[in-house]
């Protein structure tokens, strides 16, 4: 996962297609799995895993490689999307930037253009900045050391594992929410999966069962059979290579585990956004880097004005701000706008903000009054979002911090999805 935290979410699961294992192909599935196996989390019990992944892989382009940029390329790319999603981004992500020369050479808001749809740009924020510190202190290679690999940008445990495994056969367990759920149903684990101790146990079990000649085999074995055997809701343990070695099976709770701890509700931010419109464009600001949509682009926030009272905030907005800043500016309000983040939410008050018939303040001034504790939430629990909600350590460095923005030159932009509901609201509540 993008700068990824102790607690993974789990990857989105596959939906199953009418044979979706190709069943048929199966060395010795059904129940047992073939002959008798004690502990899953042994060589054995990987071989079987390897020999049926060997037999039953589905035919993905990132699969008919070893290169190690390509690899890395399509575990970014997966993480929090589907393989049916990412598979033409990733053809054409591939195509633009074969090697990471191509892609280090490349301007940020190519790539991020070439990520549109994808969402979590700070995935492909991160992988340009990885690519060029490997062109810079790797010659060009992505490393095979797994404290050189895991130093790189965007690069946490379960990527390295994942490229280690797969590119260069080494036996570094890659553990995903996808993994922790087959491990503990192997194991009939009943602890919680979401805790770090957990996570270091099953990571250790997955390292006892890669034989290391076959590490690439076990660990795409392990995310497949999570994919399309051991599936959360209904796992097929009819069709799984290793129902023979799993307790859960055995011990018929298979659809009990794994244990997680209870989600907490989301935490709901309450924010007020600023889209001010003049003559040159909207008003976008840099968000500041290490927090929610870090080193984005975005409209102005601010989380001062409660919700309830904007109305009235609005009425004395351009007398309120400093030195009258938009004074003679029209305020509307253009309502209310709710955003999901993984572990909190966004209410939205939205300001819609037009010039006058004096011009505007010069943005850096305006983007400084208005953008006072802006959500960014850089101390709190925000943390893990901030890692999957397009955070990254860099800000653009294509653009000002502060500009307006041509509004023909909007839809060009990478925004947030978030900012882009924000705008779409201003101009759907035009007067
Ligand atoms: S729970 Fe079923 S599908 Fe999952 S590993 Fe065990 S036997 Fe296989």
């Amino acid at each position: 996962m993008a700068s990824e935290s102790p607690e993974l979410p789990e990857l989105p699961e596959l939906p199953e297609s009418p044979d979706p294992t190709g069943d048929r192909a199966l060395p010795a599935p059904g129940p047992g799995g073939g002959a008798p196996c004690g502990d899953p989390f042994t060589h054995d019990a990987g071989r079987r895993l390897a020999d049926w992944f060997a037999a039953s892989a589905r035919d993905l382009p990132f699969r008919k490689t070893r290169d190690p940029y390509a690899i890395l390329v399509s575990e970014i790319m997966l993480q929090q999307t589907r393989v049916e999603t990412m598979l033409p981004y990733y053809a054409r992500f591939l195509e633009r930037f074969p090697d990471p020369f191509s892609l280090a050479a490349a301007s940020e808001e190519e790539v991020l253009t070439l990520w549109r749809g994808l969402g979590y740009y700070a995935r492909g924020r991160n992988l340009l900045a990885l690519a060029r510190a490997v062109c810079r202190d790797h010659s060009g290679r992505i490393p095979d050391d797994p404290a050189a690999l895991r130093a790189l940008p965007g690069i946490g445990d379960y990527t390295a594992g994942a490229v280690l495994s797969i590119a260069f056969g080494r036996p570094e367990p890659a553990v995903d929410g996808n993994v922790l759920r087959v491990a503990a149903r192997l194991g009939a684990l009943e602890d919680d999966i979401l805790l770090p101790s957990t996570r270091r146990a099953v990571t250790e079990r997955v390292r006892a069962m890669t034989p290391p000649d076959r590490a690439a085999q076990v660990c795409e074995g392990l995310m497949e059979l999570g994919a399309r055997i051991c599936l959360p809701a209904a796992p097929r343990c009819g069709a799984c290579p290793l129902s023979a070695c799993c307790r859960a099976f055995r011990e018929g709770k298979a659809e009990a585990l794994p244990v997680r701890r209870r989600r907490m509700p989301p935490l709901v931010d309450r924010l007020t956004a600023f889209v001010v419109e003049g003559p040159e464009g909207i008003l976008l600001v840099r968000r500041p880097a290490g927090g929610l949509l870090g080193g984005m682009d975005a409209v102005p926030l601010r989380r001062d004005v409660p919700v309830r009272d904007a109305p009235a905030y609005m009425e004395g907005l351009p007398s309120g701000l400093p030195d009258g800043l938009l004074s003679g500016a029209v305020v509307r309000d253009a309502g209310l706008v709710r955003h999901q983040f993984t572990h909190r939410t966004w209410e939205i008050r939205v300001l819609h903000v037009t010039a006058g018939e004096g011009p505007l303040p010069p943005a850096a001034r305006l983007a400084a009054a208005l953008s006072a504790d802006d959500g960014s939430d850089r101390e709190s629990d925000a943390a893990s979002d901030a890692a999957s909600e397009n955070a990254s350590a860099d800000g653009p460095a294509d653009s000002p911090a502060a500009r307006f923005e041509p509004r023909a030159r909007l839809p060009h932009r990478p925004l947030p999805k978030v900012v882009q509901k924000i705008l779409a609201a201003a101009d759907r509540n035009e007067p």
